[in-house]
């Protein structure tokens, strides 16, 4: 007997996305929904697939729990592939010298940027971070995120970047959301290497980076790639070094200049390349050629008001696109899956299918887990969520509202908002 089997049957819809890779181009809208349909979870693991009328019941384990989701859609968990939800402190002054127009530059001179959220997350005990990050999953599991990526980057120190990234492994142990835990050291340059980026892309190449691998404590590797922070050629420097200790890259990439970044990630092989706002079309081929995930982080251009990625022309030009909410406490205090799905099909001109496959498959593609998660297939994790309404075009349809009803980790009933 095991509290992990379950049936979900009857559904409307189950949309399980089917596929254990990326998918580019053409591919993101095909979800592979079945009418009708039933998924079996045994000892959390998909078992079974398909038509509810065609499942025997020697699929279906005889303890199995049952969840009856008739006139309801079922997709697998959403997987939220870029974020920074462990932090101290907030900025809302920030935010409210942002509208005024208060330059960046007059920002940072006030105290603000990513510099305020170093010193606060510094001087953050690791139980007030953990806390406040558990309080931040339960709130994304509820909106159907079974899976996110979380970035240290806030201590730009060995102590508080290892501090981060203990703080997201022991919330992936004691949380149903799962945790992917990404090193960002260099996010930005620290105060005490101002003006010596190189020292400091040494520093952490020598110091940090070899600690974090040592332990174990990161599956990913990322760096600010961008005019005034890290050159091409720094970020290269490090993501080889990255990699070359077993740990898979990532890269925010050509988001305020048209840096190289995109082009750097196809070189090397990345996961994926994050924000691209300014990704030129050599970049854009770059990555299709190399299988890069694009991730596009729309809330952040949409908090920023800048003007969006090219979503359409990378997908027409045969990339995956992976949709994420970059939740972080400066440029863009959201995890709203919602938000973002309403910005990529209103804005970007992404189809619901294909803002579907942003946030499942793509997203698990683009943090390494696509052959454990992000699809409805049997052998793959049992994260389900269940909507309130019978098709997943509600979810973009419904601007900003969660649809989610019920969420599903491991086969266990984990959210249920219809009580
Ligand atoms: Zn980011």
């Amino acid at each position: 007997m095991s509290p992990n089997n379950l049936i979900i049957k009857n559904a409307s819809q189950v949309v399980t996305c089917s596929g254990f890779g990326a998918k580019a181009g053409a591919a993101m809208n095909e979800l592979h929904v079945i009418e009708n349909g039933a998924v079996v979870v045994e000892d959390g693991v998909i078992s079974a697939v398909g038509p509810s009328e065609e499942l025997a019941l020697r699929d279906v384990p005889a303890d199995a729990a049952v969840i009856d989701a008739a006139g309801k859609a079922v997709l697998p968990g959403f997987v939220d592939s870029h974020t920074h939800f462990v932090f101290g402190g907030y900025r809302p002054d920030e935010y409210a010298w942002r509208l005024e127009g208060v330059p960046y530059m007059e920002i940072m001179r006030r105290g603000g940027g990513i510099v305020n959220t170093m010193a606060a997350t510094r001087e953050a005990g690791r139980q007030e971070l953990g806390k406040a990050g558990e309080g931040r999953l339960d709130a994304m599991l509820a909106m159907g995120v079974t899976t996110v990526e979380g970035k240290s980057g806030y201590g730009l120190d060995l102590e508080t970047e290892l501090k981060q990234l203990e703080v997201m492994a022991e919330l992936d142990a004691k949380h149903p959301v799962d945790v992917v835990r990404t090193f960002l050291g260099a996010h930005a340059v620290p105060p005490e290497y101002a003006g010596r980026s190189d020292d400091y892309i040494d520093h952490v190449i020598g110091a940090v980076l070899p600690v974090v691998a040592g332990r174990n404590l990161a599956h990913c590797c990322d760096v600010f790639c961008e005019k005034n922070v890290f050159s091409v050629d720094q970020s290269r420097r490090l993501l080889q070094r990255a990699k070359a200790l077993g740990l898979q890259i990532k890269l925010h990439a050509d988001e305020i200049s048209a840096l190289g970044g995109a082009e750097l990630a196809a070189e090397l092989g990345a996961l994926s390349a994050d924000h691209l706002l300014q990704a030129t079309d050599d970049g854009i081929d770059a990555m299709a050629g190399a299988g890069v995930v694009a991730t596009l982080l729309p809330a952040t251009a949409f908090s920023l008001k800048e003007s969006y990625a090219r979503a359409r022309d990378m997908i027409e030009k045969g990339c995956a696109v992976a949709l994420a909410t970059d939740f972080n406490p400066g440029s863009c205090f959201t995890f709203s899956i919602p938000l973002v799905v309403a910005l990529a099909t209103l804005y970007m001109g992404l189809t619901p299918e294909e803002a579907v496959t942003a946030i499942t498959i793509n997203g698990a593609a683009a943090v390494g887990r696509a052959g454990q998660v992000g699809s409805l297939d049997v052998g793959k994790a049992g994260d389900a969520v269940i909507l309130s309404y019978p098709s997943y075009r509600f979810i973009p349809y419904h601007i900003g509202i969660n649809t989610v009803e019920k969420v599903v980790k491991g086969g266990r009933l984990v959210v249920d908002r219809a009580k």
